[in-house]
């Protein structure tokens, strides 16, 4: 759990095990995936309701325990956990974009997270995964999600020229989703592990000179990632953004609108298609990002040096 210093994590025994609510299970933690939202509340750049505090959102393990209402076939089951619960009644919920609910649970972040070796998950959010995937690859659902419902949201096809700016873990989750779905990205990364771990996953390094890019991923949030994006795509061209940079930044407007660009931003997913799209239709071995992995008692070393490695770490529970 983390203290309300920055980096004060620590790994305790004496946090209170969790009930099982009415429609609600109990999944024990088998590890969780550590995202650049988790670092910014570990340096204290974002901050938690209350300290101490449970981070970590991107989970899988099985269920151990159905709450009331809940189908007991269901104890047992190998799960990845969607840590977003929206009301599922407000407008945003209603038209299907879950990921506008003004009212969405964020885990990890308005409720405490999945990095415990219990937690207690709403039935409907905790899905059912094939036993032969290999736990590299579900602690990767979560993060992968996020990127096929960009992709879903670009409208990209088979054949279109992709680009995708900024190759951090979400930026290499994207082109692995891609390449899963027919498409070659180029890409565009200053720092070489990271720009070779996408090549490494069937991405292309775009040249200075490489333009007309039809959909532009940008995943970074920087304000120079942004015009590459804008410069390079071609008339006509999407450019999604994913990057939470938060700053305000300057854009060529004279060249959207001659362009005709269009500016779309995409955050997580909508429930309950999203989910349940990633895991029916499979992007192969997601897990290849990955690029280090620690036992629970080196949490702290974990979070450190996620912030260093290219690719995404990993934490292993008991
Ligand atoms: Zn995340
Ligand atoms: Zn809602």
């Amino acid at each position: 759990m983390l203290g309300s210093s920055p980096w004060s994590l620590r790994v305790t025994d004496d946090w209170p095990e969790p009930v099982a609510g009415s429609g609600q299970v109990i999944v024990r933690v088998g590890g969780v995936g550590i995202c650049g939202s988790d670092l910014a509340l570990l340096s204290g750049t974002r901050r938690a309701p209350h300290y101490p505090w449970v981070p970590g959102h991107e989970a899988f393990g099985e269920v151990v325990l159905a709450g009331e209402g809940v189908d007991r076939a269901r104890v047992g089951q190998r799960v990845v956990i969607e840590p977003n619960y929206p009301c599922l009644k407000c407008p945003s919920c209603l038209a299907g974009r879950t990921s506008m609910c003004p009212e969405r649970v964020i885990v990890g972040f308005t409720a405490p997270g999945t990095l415990a070796s219990l937690v207690a998950v709403p039935a409907a959010f905790a899905w059912p995964v094939p036993g032969d995937w290999a736990d590299t690859d579900v602690v990767c659902v979560e993060p992968l999600t996020v990127a096929l419902a960009a992709i879903r949201r670009s409208g990209a096809a088979p054949g279109d020229r992709c680009l995708v700016v900024g190759t951090g873990s979400q930026g290499t989750l994207l082109c692995a989703a891609l390449t899963a779905r027919g498409i070659t990205p180029y890409v565009l990364e200053p720092r070489e592990g990271r720009r070779e771990l996408a090549v490494s996953l069937g991405a292309r390094a775009a040249e200075p000179d490489d333009t007309g890019f039809e959909i532009v991923f940008e995943t970074s949030g920087a304000a120079a990632a942004l015009t590459e994006a804008v410069t390079r795509a071609a008339p006509g061209a999407t450019i999604v953004l994913i990057g939470l940079g938060g700053a305000a930044t300057e854009v060529n407007t004279g060249l959207v609108v001659r362009h005709q660009l269009t500016l779309r931003g995409s955050l997580i997913y909508d429930h309950p298609g999203d989910f349940a799209a990633a895991i029916t239709s499979p992007v192969h071995a997601p897990g290849r990002v990955l690029r280090a992995s620690y036992p629970l008692e080196q949490a702290s070393e974990a979070f450190r040096v996620a912030s260093e490695v290219p690719g995404k770490t990993w934490i292993r529970l008991a």
